[in-house]
């Protein structure tokens, strides 16, 4: 039996169908010599992109805290020109984006025409942590699924390729992963006790992740649920999806202008 990486658009998710610690019997050696077969692929499909500037791609990380959404950033992104390429990490929001609509901070850090955009963290925080927390009140929060598909919709319409990635971990490889923050010197800069806050709060936060998830996984901007106990399996998969998604954008390098074979420099 496999696990899927996606769900059909309508089908209600429930993560405890998901195992975050499925790895499809893969064998780690092969799959870290895909995974750089694939991080190469990406590079050059990118610099084709680059060179079209017609399209963009729009990568959203979305997962708990300690799923991997840097280490994923940082394998997976390694072969990609860092001209051409971006990436943001949503915090909380400042004064001055709070005086706009939840879209307003998102909407400006969406990639130009040949770039690639990656989003560590994203407008989903506004259907999370808000409505975990209970940072607006529920109105408000319910009729931003809506909104977000509409801005999705029109981002794909103007030529932005949207790939949506929830990195799943188990509560369990969750502990042990803060653990390592405070055990790890190299790592304790990492851990901040609001994390314990946010913790307690799991079982919450996987129902916001439920609805999120299936209330905004339309035909132009998917979900992939991406089984992330296993860095070389979460790393894989995502490298996988990548690369099949920009192979079918087969992105084109522009026609030369006319008459530049006859040109000689001299
Ligand atoms: P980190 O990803 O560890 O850098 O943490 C960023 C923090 O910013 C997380 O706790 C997020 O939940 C929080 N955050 C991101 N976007 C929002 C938002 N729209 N409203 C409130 N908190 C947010
Ligand atoms: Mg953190």
């Amino acid at each position: 039996m496999s696990q899927p990486l996606t769900v059909p658009p309508g089908k209600r998710i429930r993560l405890k169908d998901f195992d975050p610690a499925w790895c499809g019997g893969e064998e780690k050696r092969r799959a870290l010599a895909e995974t750089q077969r694939n991080v190469q692929a990406l590079g050059e499909l990118a610099y084709r992109l680059y060179a079209e500037n017609r399209r963009a791609l729009l990568i959203v990380l979305q997962g708990m805290d300690t799923s991997g959404k840097d280490g994923t950033i940082r394998t997976v992104m390694d072969g990609i020109n860092p001209q051409s390429c971006q990436v943001t990490s949503f915090k909380a929001p400042s004064e001055e984006e709070l005086d706009h609509d939840f879209l307003w901070r998102i909407h400006r850090a969406v990639p130009r025409r040949g770039n690639v955009g990656i989003f560590n963290r994203s407008h989903y925080e506004d259907v999370l942590v808000v409505r975990v927390r209970g940072l607006v009140p529920e109105k408000e929060w319910q009729s931003r699924y809506d909104r977000i598909n509409e801005f999705e919709r029109l981002l794909c319409d103007g030529g932005v390729r949207l790939v949506k990635f929830f990195l799943h971990i188990s509560k369990e490889e969750q502990r042990q992963r803060l653990q390592a923050r405070l055990d790890d010197p190299t790592k304790r800069w990492k851990f901040s006790r609001r994390d314990l806050e946010e913790r307690k709060l799991w079982a919450e936060y996987q129902r916001a992740y439920e609805d999120a998830l299936t209330r905004c996984n339309t035909p132009h901007a998917p979900w992939y649920i991406i089984p992330s106990d296993r860095k070389w399996y979460r790393n894989l998969t995502v490298s996988r999806v990548l690369r099949q998604v920009l192979e079918e954008m087969d992105p084109q390098f522009p026609p030369p202008e006319p008459g530049l074979k006859e040109l000689t420099v001299e």
